[in-house]
């Protein structure tokens, strides 16, 4: 494997990018926004309240009965800051409560609207040009709200079909960008969509993975053949522990069928805070290196959003948990990872996604370390979290691509508690960053 690239590289590289960050000042809503995470990071009661209300707004019946509900949860919460304070006078007559839930009802939407470009592709396509002219890629992701149907599954595969005649219409208009459209490699392409198994299928349950697999592998394979047509590049997301063997088993397998060899460009997702993910980036490496398909597969190495929920699982069960415990552990295992896959680079496409900024820098210099140039590598974000590291990315010459829900603002509130609970998540380097850590803290080696 790679060695790690000199730590002074890391260190210069790092400074640099966050020279290139931009200043907060320039986006006055934002400041809003960072203020209602500040508040929401600095007390785990009030968090969790908070949390409790964005997850029940789409089952409010009107604002008295969303003021209502914000009301009971905050009065659980000992140590209320002043404007909460207001919030539960106001919540105390009628008057108030309209005027409690309107307020709220739009915060919500606010937020929401600062992860989700839009309700649906086509409302989305203003934010995706902007991206694009700004020199930025974008993977869309479709929400919706939990498969329990067969008939659920095929709506949510004829959107993904639709989406990608929509990107398509989108993209193939716009100007090139050669930045984003090749590496030493070979073309990559501009439409990108991120789909989930989950999504796919009602059947993909940890007691029978055969079924789930079973289930979802037509509407799968009748993407991956829309993708093709239109060009696209398909990636499948990586979701809780319990459907990992079962999705990637069903990713590998689809693409190695003889009518996928030539395309589409498709790619999977690594989580480096499993344990055992070496192991996993070893298989992925093997397989992608004796496919010989045309294009080299994308995997997108991320730490993994399922922290809570696999230390809780495991927990109940009386398990050894499957992720790291300690966050040093998941980001030294991302550093090793990114090497591993940039050794393999030509059988895989590495696609860095992290907003920490130490875990960016480092994949930019062990690239660099190995004589690369900066374009076999992707850097990925989320919309809403990573803008400024994009903004960052993109000002320094490096590919980054931006990953962008659409959807219904309503059934898009799990993902968007989801984000919620990322950002202020104490041991996150965003909550980090933005508490004022130093430079020297953020880039410190794990
Ligand atoms: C473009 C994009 C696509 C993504 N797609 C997926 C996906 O398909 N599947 C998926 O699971 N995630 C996905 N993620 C989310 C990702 O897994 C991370 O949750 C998120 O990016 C935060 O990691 P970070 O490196 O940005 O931040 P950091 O703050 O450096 O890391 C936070 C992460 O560290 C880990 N962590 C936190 N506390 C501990 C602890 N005590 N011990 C050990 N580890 C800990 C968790 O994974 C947590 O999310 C995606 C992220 C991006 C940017």
């Amino acid at each position: 494997m790679l060695d790690a690239p000199p730590e002074p590289d890391v260190l210069a590289i790092g400074r640099d990018l966050a020279a290139a960050l931009p200043g907060s000042s320039r986006h006055p809503l934002k400041v809003l926004d960072d203020r209602a995470m500040d508040l929401a990071s600095q007390d785990a009661e009030l968090r969790a309240a908070l949390f409790r209300f964005v997850d029940v707004v789409p089952a409010c019946r009107d604002l008295d009965d969303l003021a209502r509900h914000l009301t009971g949860f905050l009065d659980e919460v000992p140590d209320r800051p002043p404007p909460l304070q207001v919030a539960m006078r106001m919540g105390a007559t009628k008057a108030g409560r309209s005027a409690l839930g309107a307020a709220s009802a739009a915060g919500v939407k606010h937020m929401a609207h600062r992860f989700i470009v839009g309700e649906t592709p086509k409302d989305a396509t203003g934010v995706l040009e902007g991206l694009w002219k700004d020199g930025v890629g974008t993977s869309v992701d479709l929400l919706g709200e939990a498969t329990v149907t067969a008939a659920e599954a095929d709506r949510y595969a004829a959107r993904c079909h639709e989406a990608l005649d929509g990107l398509h219409e989108v993209y193939r208009r716009l100007p090139a960008r050669p930045r984003l459209e090749a590496d030493s490699f070979g073309e990559i392409p501009r439409e990108n969509l991120s789909v989930k198994v989950s999504a796919l299928t009602p059947l993909l349950r940890p007691d029978a993975p055969e079924r789930g697999k079973r289930d979802a592998a037509p509407r799968l394979r009748d993407l991956l053949r829309h993708a093709r047509e239109v060009g696209a590049h398909l990636h499948i997301d990586m979701e809780s522990f319990d459907s990992r063997e079962a999705v990637t088993d069903l990713v590998l397998e689809l693409l190695s069928e003889d009518e996928f060899r030539d395309g589409p460009s498709a790619g999977l997702v690594l989580q480096a805070y499993l344990r055992d993910s070496p192991d996993l980036a070893d298989r992925i490496i093997a397989w992608a290196s004796a496919a010989g398909r045309a294009h080299p597969l994308v995997v997108r190495l991320v730490k993994g959003a399922y922290w809570d929920h696999e230390v809780v699982e495991a927990r109940q069960h009386g398990w050894e948990s499957p992720v790291f415990e300690v966050k040093a552990e998941s980001d030294r295992n991302f550093e090793a990872l990114t090497r591993r896959l940039l050794d393999a680079r030509g059988a895989v496409r590495p696609a860095i996604a992290s907003h920490n900024l130490r875990s960016v820098a480092h994949a930019v210099a062990a690239n660099r370390s190995i004589g690369a140039p900066d374009g076999d590598v992707e850097f990925q974000v989320l919309r809403g979290l990573g803008d400024d590291l994009q903004q960052a990315l993109a000002a320094r010459g490096l590919r980054v691509r931006t990953y962008c829900p659409v959807g219904d603002l309503v059934a898009g509130m799990a993902y968007l508690v989801r984000r919620l609970l990322e950002n202020t998540s104490n041991e996150s380097f965003l909550a980090e960053q933005a508490s004022g850590a130093s430079i020297d803290k953020l880039l410190a080696a794990p």
